[in-house]
């Protein structure tokens, strides 16, 4: 086989589960373990439960690449104790140096701190990588796209679950660049008339009412949700209303900190210490704190710990960033000597999942969102140049131009760190500037 990082890059895999980092980097390197990361945990959410019912072949196989590449000699898959579908289609597939590790059904279980922790017994260092401590984590779609890469087959859709407020709650194959709201249409449309998208998941997810959003590699999802919803309105503050909420109401009884997940792994991060910063702000000056900085934003302090229906989670978000933009970012070094040891009641202190949907307003979404095996078309699509951290990928082809799916649109930058794009749709090319235009003839 051709070397697997130069065929990750051309097929364009980035990591599905997170921010986009281009896989063909993470795989380039020594590893003694390898986690395939299935422990989802955002509620209504399947896709990857559905990847391992369905494609659990592919995705032990794209497993066993890495691991061959990276050298490590054992696999983990992690993944909640409930998914028993898809616990016996991987046993059924499993080779030797894999194992199944099974985990509660509690949030965020699926934060890389707690998977790594759980099935292995290390802790990543605070503000480090796992490579770090000998691990490598990754997302299961992004196993299946590696395997895919391994047999030459780019990155040409993103597998979703539509969920909520729609006709025929689904998980399915969409092109990449299909629009939200084509998407929504495929799932049989909306049920009621005023609502929002949160796409990413009701925890981490972001607001989404520009039904021309198109799908990227990074898409997991969307909820479809009533505009008025006391989650669509929280987590459509803005951060004048969220800091000067913070500021005026914020009791300091620090239940964010004591449910913090992270805390309570022993990391240097305290909430409400970010929330008393306001205190000596103006409503928008920056809070520069470093109790924000190991924060992984996983919403547990604003949408079930604080009794005062305050915002911790986004204002350590705009501490980090303010943090950043004033050159205050503390070290990893720095930030690993405050680490502690686990909090002796981090496991008394887990959220259980349903209690959370429940708490979200979603409980009465209890109905399953079954894969879809029919194949979704889209008649136009409009495919982001930058889908993943690094420089945008750079045009190949013009207005004009017939393509066929899996055709590389753009190439990578080969001098820094950038993918490819690739045509998710057969057609004709109408428009080349941030994104490619593409209609079917
Ligand atoms: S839980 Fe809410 S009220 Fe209590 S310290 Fe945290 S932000 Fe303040
Ligand atoms: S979002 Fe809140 S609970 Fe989650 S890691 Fe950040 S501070 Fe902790």
């Amino acid at each position: 086989m051709e070397n697997l990082v130069q065929l990750v890059r051309n097929a364009g895999v980035v990591g599905a589960g997170g921010a986009g980092f281009p896989t063909y980097k993470k795989i380039d390197g020594k590893a003694e373990i390898v986690i395939a990361n299935g422990a989802e945990c955002e509620p209504l959410l399947c896709k990857d439960q559905m990847l391992m019912q369905h494609y659990a072949g592919e995705v032990l196989a794209g497993m066993r690449h890495i691991m061959t590449h990276m050298g490590a000699e054992k696999g983990i898959v992690a993944i909640k104790a409930k998914n028993r579908a898809a616990i016996e289609a991987l046993a059924a597939h499993l080779p030797e140096q894999i194992s199944i590790f099974e985990m509660a059904d509690v949030y965020p279980a699926g934060d890389e701190y707690e998977v790594v922790y759980h099935s292995t017994g290390r802790r990543i260092p605070a503000g480090g990588l796992p490579l770090e401590i000998g691990v490598v984590v990754q997302n299961i779609e992004t196993l299946l796209n590696v395997r895919r890469a391994a047999m030459g087959m780019p990155v040409t859709h993103s597998i979703m679950t539509v969920h909520g407020h729609v006709k025929h709650p689904q998980t399915a194959w969409f092109p990449i660049g299909m629009s939200y709201g084509d998407v929504l249409e495929a799932a049989g449309g909306a049920t009621i008339n005023d609502f929002a998208l949160i796409a990413g998941g009701a925890m981490m997810g972001t607001v989404v009412t520009d039904l021309s959003t198109p799908v990227t590699r990074l898409s997991g999802g969307f909820i479809v949700m009533p505009t008025d919803a006391r989650l669509t309105v929280r987590k459509s503050q803005t951060e004048q209303a969220y800091k000067r909420f913070g500021k005026s109401a914020c009791d300091q009884c620090s239940l964010c900190t004591e449910m913090c997940p992270r805390y309570l792994l022993g990391y240097p991060i305290q909430p409400h210490l970010v929330m008393r910063s306001l205190l000596t702000t103006g409503e928008m000056s920056e809070t520069l704190t470093f109790w924000a900085q190991a924060c992984c934003e996983c919403n547990i302090c604003t949408l079930w710990a604080c009794p005062e229906d305050l915002d911790p989670r986004n204002v350590c978000v705009t501490t980090k960033r303010d943090l950043r933009k004033h050159d205050k970012w503390l070290p990893p070094d720095q930030l690993q000597n405050l680490t502690k040891d686990v909090h002796p009641l981090k496991e008394y202190r887990s959220v259980p999942t349903k209690r959370l949907t429940r708490r979200l307003g979603l409980g009465k979404f209890n109905a399953d969102a079954p894969l879809r095996t029919d194949g979704v078309e889209a008649k136009s699509v409009s495919i982001p140049l930058q889908q993943h951290i690094g420089t945008p990928a750079i045009p190949v082809v013009q207005t004009g131009d017939v393509v066929q799916v899996g055709d590389v649109l753009a190439k990578a930058d080969e001098a820094s760190l950038s993918v490819p794009v690739h045509a998710s749709i057969s057609g004709t090319v109408q428009a080349v500037n941030t994104a490619i235009l593409l209609g079917k003839n």
